[in-house]
């Protein structure tokens, strides 16, 4: 049978980063298999279900590369699916209306609390009288609508990346409840383990991969399956994603979704290389830095850890610095010019590409996200710079103003300005003065940069030049030197 496997998000917040690496292994056991790969939104929670969540998530699929098989299902179009199968389970006697308000409930919990018992409901509405039940009507009480969950079951699978795991069903607290509180005459809204079987049954699901949270919903939903006739499809539980500290990632630890990462200056390939490691290692001889479809092509469960994944920034930005340095330069450019006007520049693309592209070669292997951009080419957006510290003490020692006024003569000279005649320029100062060449190249740089660091002096040096640039700097160093 062909492989069908989903993600189901909430469109209740963005794309979160556990459930976009629960889709990467979904995507990649899809399209390992010849499978298809669905989305299904799980928008029921209609108050927290927000239309730009839904688009944020396709947003960030489609932007990792993880283009889903045929159209989005919606659950909250499907309400007339999941009413007359619960029906069915009252009047077959597999689900039945509890009437205990949320107090009872509650005091249920604490007096369980108190004998040092582990919560659960205990059925204690299983078997009522006719009279009972018609007592509470009487009340008015709403009722929530359960499912019959026997102590005695013992719920088995073989999970594709844990193994065998066994849950008895007194571990699975008591009948669970399929559909929230409403007037007794009717069904309410069913709730997330009912739902999702019946649409993972509709949509003929053979596999359900999702993050090991849900370990404690899928006995459960073995037990919905069978009560619904229907075959039990393959579950993999895979390993949660950790921070530095062991626990699980969370909002604190400074990124939760996919977008967040995209205006942090991560590269989408990056990013889904990543998420891919987190959790699975690849097979021989592939090394850590592959694309998604590499992935697929070599992708089985038998490689996913049980262990949880620790999120590690290290690797992470080491795979988008080597993303950023293979990158194709045009490609690079087109990228570089939003992160740019975002920090307040102007770029000239047309009048200056030429010059651009040579920009993005010097600063292209240091990039390890884009955003860094912005630092890495701060010399390079003005005519001017401020002198630092630093560059002002250099500038106002003895041969400050001597070497600010020899490359300003030298410049004045010369037609034009390239690698070997700037070195030629560097020696015959060099000589000039009698000076160590160590100084000048110090000097100069001071004088071009208004500081003692920063990206490669020839390359920088061409690029000011071409501007007109290294002059009006010349010049300003040469003042800064003269008020020394
Ligand atoms: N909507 C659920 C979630 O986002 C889906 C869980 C599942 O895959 O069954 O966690």
């Amino acid at each position: 049978m062909a492989v069908r496997v989903r993600i189901a998000p909430s469109p209740t917040g963005n794309l979160h980063i556990g459930t976009a690496r629960t889709a990467v292994f979904n995507w990649l056991y899809a399209r390992a298999q010849g499978g298809q790969f669905i989305l299904r939104i799980e928008d029921t929670d209609l108050e927290r279900s927000k239309p730009e969540f839904t688009e944020n998530i396709f947003a960030g699929l489609k932007w990792l590369g993880m283009e889903w098989d045929e159209e989005p299902v919606y659950q909250s179009q499907r309400a007339e699916l999941y009413q007359p199968k619960i029906q069915a389970f009252l009047d077959k006697g597999l689900a039945y209306r509890a009437y205990e308000t949320p107090e009872e409930l509650d005091a249920m919990r604490a007096a369980q609390k108190a004998a040092k018992q582990a919560p659960r409901y205990n059925n204690q509405h299983r078997n009522l009288s006719a009279e009972q039940e018609a007592a509470y009507k009487a009340e008015g009480r709403q009722a929530v609508i359960r499912f019959k969950i026997d102590d005695d079951r013992v719920i088995s699978w073989k999970d594709l990346v844990r193994g065998n795991v066994t849950w008895k069903g007194s571990d699975l607290g008591g009948d669970v409840v399929i559909a929230r509180a409403a007037d007794p005459s009717e069904i309410g809204p069913p709730l997330y383990n009912f739902v999702v079987v019946v649409d993972d049954i509709d949509m003929g699901m053979t596999h359900v991969i999702r993050g090991e949270d849900h370990i404690g919903n899928t006995p459960k939903q073995i037990l919905l399956y069978e009560a619904l006739g229907a075959t039990v499809p393959e579950f993999g539980h895979t390993p949660l994603i950790l921070n530095a500290e062991g626990r699980k990632l969370s909002k604190r630890d400074g990124v939760t979704s996919i977008s967040d990462f995209q205006a942090m200056g991560y590269e989408a390939d990056a990013l889904a290389n990543y998420m891919t490691l987190l959790g699975w290692s690849p097979p021989e001889p592939m090394t850590e830095r592959f694309s998604l479809e590499e992935a697929a092509k070599a992708f089985s469960f038998d490689r996913v850890n049980k262990a949880g994944a620790k999120f590690d920034w290290d690797k992470l930005n080491w795979l988008n610095s080597q993303v950023i340095h293979e990158m194709d330069q045009e490609d690079l450019l087109t990228k570089l010019i939003p992160v740019w006007e975002d920090a307040g520049r102007t770029v000239e693309l047309a009048d200056q590409k030429a010059w651009l592209m040579e920009l993005v070669t010097l600063i292209q292997p240091s990039l390890v996200k884009l955003n860094d951009a912005v630092e890495e080419s701060k010399l390079f957006f003005a005519e001017t710079v401020p002198f630092d510290e630093k560059a002002t003490d250099l500038l106002q020692q003895e041969h400050g103003a001597a070497i600010a006024q020899g490359f300003l003569t030298a410049l004045g000279e010369a037609d034009s300005l390239d690698p070997d005649s700037a070195k030629a320029m560097i020696g015959a100062i060099t000589k000039e003065l009698g000076i160590k060449k160590g100084i000048v190249m110090r000097s100069l740089r001071a004088c071009l940069t208004g500081s003692l660091q920063g990206p490669d002096l020839m390359q920088s040096w061409m690029l000011f030049n071409q501007r007109g640039w290294d002059v009006k700097r010349l010049e300003k160093a040469l003042e800064v030197a003269q008020a020394g």
